[in-house]
């Protein structure tokens, strides 16, 4: 990151995207710190006292946008792919770290954990970028991914299980809570790319799933988890889950739970990876019929239907699609608002909402994913109208100003600075 600068930093020219949804309109902003002081519309204009004045050309300025499944320990990133997930830890830890910026330069100033591979890797990285020592998104870190037997995708180690039974569950979620972890991850079903069938065998008990949603209450920690079967969606909505990522199998009944709390929680199709497990990863060996074996065409099938009719319900639904594997690399994340376009029925602007207001909603905390006064100012500068077609964020020589906090990570002149007109 580029240091903040201690004038307050005045945007002209802009076509304003607020991030509520309303129509772009032509407008100026004002950052001092880390926030977004004000915001001026049309031909309103703001005081140029002390300002260093940023003219914006045009283009678009609108929220950084807020990825909702982010596996930043996951390795693959576009133009660095590893054909393996588990890394010495040292070489682990540094292309984690590396992904952080990685995820940033696309424009994503913020991201929400599903997982990582490492119980620290995240609060660790976590506390290096809030510190401002290393370039990355604002990052709510994870756990593990739980299963009951121990950690996905680990090698088997003994100090990673945890004991069942809700006594063991309390035990587990207080000693993430002790390691200052943001959100705890459980797979509370299996999936059917882990095993035939898989998605409809649940992991957990109730009793478990009962004790770990009333410990994470107790510890201030929130609860992310992987959900295919309906029950394992029910139990996520009854027990105070956050977040709930893919639901493929939802049904009726579990529509209802999710609708009658869609102010507390947000799910996440994690789309992404289903798209690129289908189309792109041939070269990875994974054929059409590989993909199917894996779930891939019937989910996304299941996901064109029940993803719909969850956003006519009003359940908050958010962009983020497991990046990081090698056919579905970290950086390519805003190919997910494409998705939700082409396949969710989402118009641009509403896709553009999810990744920035309602993105925000979901990171919690401070004010974020909003171009309003009081908001944190982070601030994309878009060259294009991504509420007309929201391809043009996945083209980062359109994304010409990132800031994080009222600093520039990246800032190229697409125009003069100076004098205000
Ligand atoms: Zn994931």
């Amino acid at each position: 990151m580029l240091p903040r600068e201690d004038a307050p930093m005045l945007f002209v020219n802009a076509q304003v995207f607020d991030g509520s949804g309303r129509p772009l309109f032509p407008g100026e902003v004002l950052v001092r710190g880390d926030r977004i002081a004000a915001v001026a519309k049309g031909s309103e204009r703001l005081s140029r006292d002390d300002a260093s004045i940023i003219d914006c050309a045009g283009a678009t300025l609108m929220p950084g946008l807020v990825e909702a499944h982010a596996h930043l320990s996951w390795p693959s990133s576009v133009g660095r792919i590893f054909d393996s997930f588990t890394l010495p830890p040292e070489e682990h830890m540094l292309v984690t770290a590396r992904n952080a910026r990685v995820t940033l330069d696309a424009g994503f100033t913020s991201a929400y954990s599903a997982g990582a591979f490492g119980v620290r890797f995240e609060i660790a990285l976590r506390d290096e970028i809030d510190g401002g020592w290393l370039p990355g998104p604002r990052l709510r870190a994870s756990s593990l991914e739980r299963l009951p037997e121990g950690a996905l995708g680990l090698p088997a180690d003994p100090n990673a299980a945890h004991p069942r039974g809700p006594q063991g569950m309390r035990d587990y979620v207080k000693a993430m809570a002790r390691e200052r972890i943001d959100s705890i991850k459980f797979l509370l079903s299996s999936d059917e790319a882990f095993k035939p069938g898989g998605s409809q065998e649940l992991t957990y008990t109730e009793e478990e799933v009962a004790a770990i949603g009333e410990q994470a209450r107790e510890s201030g920690v929130w609860l992310a988890c992987h959900a295919q079967a309906a029950q394992a969606v029910k139990l996520a909505a009854k027990h105070g889950f956050r977040i709930l990522y893919h639901c493929s199998y939802a049904d009726a009944e579990a529509l209802d739970m999710l609708e009658a709390r869609r102010d507390e929680l947000f799910v996440a199709p994690a789309v992404g990876l289903l798209w690129s497990r289908i189309h792109e990863a041939e070269a990875f060996g994974i054929t059409r019929e590989v993909a199917e074996q894996m779930g891939a065409l019937s989910g996304l099938d299941r996901m064109c239907t029940l993803y719909p009719e969850m956003k006519k319900r009003g359940i908050r639904i958010l962009p983020g699609g497991d990046y990081g594997f090698p056919y579905n690399p970290i950086g390519r994340n805003a190919r997910d608002l494409e998705l939700f376009v082409n396949l969710f029925g989402f118009t641009s602007t509403e896709a553009l909402v999810a990744a920035t207001k309602t993105g925000g909603e979901l990171m919690g905390r401070d004010r974020i994913g909003m171009v309003k006064s009081g908001s944190l100012a982070d601030i994309l500068v878009v060259n294009g109208d991504p509420t007309r077609d929201v391809r043009v964020l996945q083209d980062q020589a359109r994304l010409t100003m990132i800031m994080k906090g009222g600093a520039f990570h990246k800032r190229t002149s697409i125009a003069r600075e100076g004098t205000a007109p």
